[in-house]
């Protein structure tokens, strides 16, 4: 049985964590493959709307096995707090197995992120100071600290004084803050290991394992394909890779297990923070947008910019990350508009752009040319199938798959599980 790919196709927050637990239900493995506690999936099931930062929202189901795999970092506190979350609504958190390979995230990877972010002043990048952007940079430098080395008091000892040398000295002499202490860190993450080590798995090999079992896998990505280290707007991206081809060097599994790769796209766009965004609506249509679609981050709180529905970027996403099918989500917040435009593509210094520019500045000076496409005033949120879509929503949804070249087969009009309706 083939594995499946979940990919955000533009700045996040597109409604990952709805369409991964729509998908859930025909899985045995759901896999969270980068990213840390910045993720902040939403889902509402069986009464209860839950948080999940960093495990993986196929946790809800019992039949599944929810992994967290290498390229992931993962900050233990938080992990052990949302694992106590689940089992305090009733969720068993016992099926979660973490890589040991998942570098972790340090004390002084969130106090550095706190004191460089201030030091950027307006350069800030907007990060969610979790620690996580830090614990990559470790990770390349290679003095990260593993999971795997919590197993090894003496091992983790050593390499923690290593980081901890280097860490201290930036933070004192710098940025003018006290220093780290060893021993206190070493304790909390003794008890760390205690609690997370009938978690821990050779992910890989399990992954593996269940393919050749004929088993279902779904590899779920954070963030979204504009936030790529390597394929979004640098230097306004998260420090991992959301994109299809790292889920796959995460997971640790080679391209052909994989048979479809999914692209989560809201009907319109949205980014938080700073970077460059064509088709950002400043004026009524966006502050509607953003109140409808209640879009304020879940992790922090902030409101996110909003606009229309950017083609250019969808056909970007659709080619880096090759996918064969696109869920579309919160098609009801687009009730009430008489019309809603649609970015086919866009102009810069002159020229007509059908494709995401390459180089960086014409992408900041591009402006989005429209097609008007006719609104709708029925209320989506009743629609149980496609066919009780009015017929606009229906050719807006028939002109996006057009306009990207690539189906859908999932529809969304509601956060609830029931407001998913197959497309294809
Ligand atoms: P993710 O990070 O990509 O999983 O996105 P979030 O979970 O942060 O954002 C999705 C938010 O929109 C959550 O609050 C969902 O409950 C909600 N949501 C998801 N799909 C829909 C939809 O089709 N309509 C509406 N109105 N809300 C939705």
């Amino acid at each position: 049985m083939p594995a499946s790919v979940v990919v955000g196709t533009q700045w996040g927050d597109e409604g990952k964590g709805k369409a991964t637990d729509y998908l859930a239900d025909r899985m045995d493995l759901v896999v969270r493959y980068q990213g840390g506690n910045n993720a902040g999936h939403t889902i509402l099931a069986e009464g209860h709307t839950l948080k999940l930062q960093l495990i993986p929202s196929g946790i809800l189901y019992p039949h599944i096995t929810s992994v967290i795999a290498d390229g992931v970092v993962v900050d233990p506190r938080v992990l052990l707090e949302e694992m106590d979350g689940l089992a305090a609504v009733g969720v068993d958190p016992s099926r979660l197995m973490v890589s040991g390979n998942c570098h972790m995230i340090m004390p002084y990877h969130l106090e550095l992120e706190k004191v460089t972010e201030r030091f950027l002043g307006k350069n800030a990048l907007g990060t969610t100071k979790r620690g996580i952007g830090p614990a990559y940079g470790d990770k390349a430098a290679r003095i990260g600290l593993r999971i795997q080395d919590l197993f090894d008091e003496k091992i983790f000892r050593e390499k923690l004084d290593v980081a901890l040398r280097e860490k201290n000295l930036v933070l004192t002499r710098v940025y003018g803050r006290l220093p780290l202490t060893v021993g206190l860190i070493v304790d909390d993450y003794m008890r760390y290991a205690e609690r997370l080590r009938p978690h821990i798995a050779d992910t890989s090999k399990l992954i593996h394992e269940a393919l050749r079992e004929g088993k279902n896998v779904l590899l779920e990505g954070a963030q979204g394909t504009m936030l790529d280290l390597d394929k979004g707007t640098y230097p306004f991206v998260t420090s991992s890779n959301p994109v299809t081809g790292y889920a796959l060097a995460s997971a640790g599994i080679g391209p052909r297990e994989v048979e479809r790769v999914i692209g989560i796209t809201k009907a319109y766009v949205t980014r938080v923070g700073a970077g460059p965004f064509p088709t950002e609506d400043h004026g009524p249509g966006g502050e509607r947008l953003g109140t409808l679609g209640q879009e304020f981050g879940t992790v922090t709180g902030r409101k996110r910019r909003c606009g229309w529905f950017d083609a250019v970027i969808l056909r970007y996403a659709a080619r880096v990350n090759g996918l064969t099918e696109l869920f579309v989500t919160k098609l009801d917040v687009l009730s009430g508009f008489p019309t809603l435009k649609v970015c086919t593509s866009y102009r810069a210094e002159g020229e007509t752009f059908e494709d995401v520019p390459s180089n960086q500045s014409l992408f900041h000076a591009a402006e989005p040319v429209y097609e008007e496409l006719a609104g709708w005033d029925e209320d989506l949120t009743g629609a149980r199938s496609i066919e009780d879509l009015p017929g606009a929503a229906r050719a807006y949804l028939d002109r996006l798959a057009d306009l990207v070249g690539v189906p859908i087969s999932v529809v969304s009009v509601g956060p609830g599980r029931e407001q998913s309706l197959p497309a294809a």
